[in-house]
């Protein structure tokens, strides 16, 4: 299926895809004085945009004006692509509109928050989590609920008995079990369909943070009386090729069609006087202030896209990306990789991968890579704390002793890890440069004056500064 709607360029194939990633092998200066195309192997943190979703946006962009409440011409246009963007987001994730909502915000932490607002817990309600979330799936429950974690085992997985037993001991208490679709520290997936069956079962609700799942992964919501449907998921376009803005809540129409929005004001109501407040029917109660406009189309042209190259390539694709990678990170001495580390389960996970460089703090390998190599990969704890540091064992008086220290504005001892992660544009090639790159780093062969700075915990090559105006800046 090609993409519709919009002139320009199609993406149908995966072959193609790369070619379509504005930026790709764009060249960095290095150590050396020369420069190298970049790779970048952070994907799960943010995505590069695709050029299909940029034409989109600048071939809107002359017929963007003020949504819902303008009379114009143009106002008409985008109110009509920003209704059709939510059509296009709603479809993708196999909502129906009878049942369901998608409510653009930020992103899947506004996303989260959002719904950890409206859901109208307390503190004896319980909500289940697990023990990999990631903060933003995590701290929004502890300020309305009292918070029970999921244990995971060392290779990543969610162990369900584990689930069983709480949702045995806190019965009707337990009123949603939310939690990640795909760990971005491991990549593990979660049985999201079966966990909703559980949660179903007891009459609690289940939400799937899909910020890494949703990129790689087909996701079907399911009709409400389906036991195995999802009553909400989040997303973010920024890991979905549109990095304009914009995030989504999908869920349960009923869940928004009454109750008070946390943020309340223009759109949200149908009338107002100095004594009431009609508030408006979802989605709009739920949006208040002038939308993301071109965010919401961009997200949609992702969507569109991504499904013109269709799900099934992309993980497919991204599977032997990570069976390669798994394979030659597991033969490199000093190369631990955390979780599962066996290349045949690559279809069954994620294409992120967490390991460690031994006797290396992993800032500072990560600067190497950066600096010696325009690599980019991501260090530390990749904002899931409580899971990094039990990945690592970490005994509490260490963590006790790290909490000290930031406190007091030294951030160079905190623990972390390597992690890469892949997108549907990388390639073997750009593996096989890291790879030999680690090699030489475990060896010993890098330049040997890296700096920390302590406030940042960030290392810096002694005597380099690379000038990041030539590459853009707005002064
Ligand atoms: N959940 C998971 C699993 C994530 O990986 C991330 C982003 N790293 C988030 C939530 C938060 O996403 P955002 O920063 O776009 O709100």
């Amino acid at each position: 299926m090609a993409t519709t709607g919009i002139k320009g360029h199609k993406v149908t194939s995966l072959a193609k895809v790369r070619s379509r990633i504005v930026g790709v092998n764009q060249p960095v200066p290095v150590l050396s004085g020369a420069k190298k195309p970049y790779i970048f192997f952070d994907n799960a943190a943010s995505t590069p945009v695709l050029q299909e979703v940029l034409d989109c946006v600048n071939q809107f962009m002359p017929w963007y004006s003020s949504v819902h409440r303008g009379s114009g011409f143009k106002s008409q246009v985008a109110t009509k692509a920003y209704e059709d963007a939510r059509e296009v987001v709603g479809k993708f994730f196999g909502a129906n509109k009878r049942d369901h909502v998608v409510i653009f915000g930020k992103n899947t932490t506004e996303a989260i928050n959002k719904l950890s607002y409206r859901l109208g817990l307390s503190k004896d309600d319980v909500v289940i989590i697990s023990m990999m979330e990631h903060h933003s799936n995590d701290l929004p429950w502890r300020q309305v609920a009292t918070v029970k974690r999921i244990k995971v085992d060392s290779a990543g997985h969610l162990i369900e008995s584990d689930l069983d037993e709480l949702l045995a001991k806190y019965g009707n208490r337990v009123k949603l079990i939310s939690i990640t679709g795909g760990s971005n520290v491991t990549g593990q997936l979660t049985d999201i369909h079966r966990i909703a069956k559980k949660a179903h079962a007891v009459d609690a609700k289940i939400m799937i943070d899909a910020a890494q799942l949703a990129p790689h992964r087909q996701i079907e919501m399911k009709d409400l009386d389906d036991p195995e449907h999802l009553d909400y998921i989040t997303i973010s376009a920024h890991k979905m090729y549109a990095p304009f803005g914009t995030g989504a809540l999908i869920g349960r129409r009923d869940t928004f069609e009454s109750g008070v929005p946390e943020l309340c004001g223009g759109g949200t109501i149908d009338l107002v006087t100095t004594g009431r407040v009609e508030w408006t029917a979802p989605p709009d109660r739920d949006e208040a202030g002038t939308p993301n406009v071109v965010g919401a189309v961009a997200l949609a042209k992702a969507l569109q896209t991504l499904a013109s190259i269709s799900m099934r390539q992309i993980s497919a694709h991204e599977a032997e990306l990570t069976s390669y990678a798994l394979a030659k990170l597991n033969k490199i001495a000093d190369i631990e990789v955390l979780g599962d580390k066996n290349p045949a389960n690559a279809e069954f996970r994620l294409g992120v991968i967490p390991f460690k460089v031994n006797k290396l703090a992993s800032g500072l390998a990560a600067a190497i890579l950066s600096t010696e190599y325009g690599i980019g990969v991501r260090s530390g704890c990749f904002c899931a704390h409580p899971y990094v540091t039990g990945l690592l064992d970490l005994p509490s008086e260490d963590i006790e002793k790290f909490r000290g220290e930031v406190i007091a504005g030294d951030r160079s001892h905190m623990p972390g890890v390597i992690r890469i992660s892949f997108g549907m544009y990388n390639t073997k090639e750009e593996i096989d440069v890291l790879a030999s790159a680690l090699e030489q780093i475990v060896k010993g062969n890098y330049y040997q004056n890296y700096n920390i700075d302590k406030s940042t915990g960030d290392y810096h090559a002694a005597g380099w500064e690379p000038r990041l105006d030539t590459a853009f800046s707005l002064l």
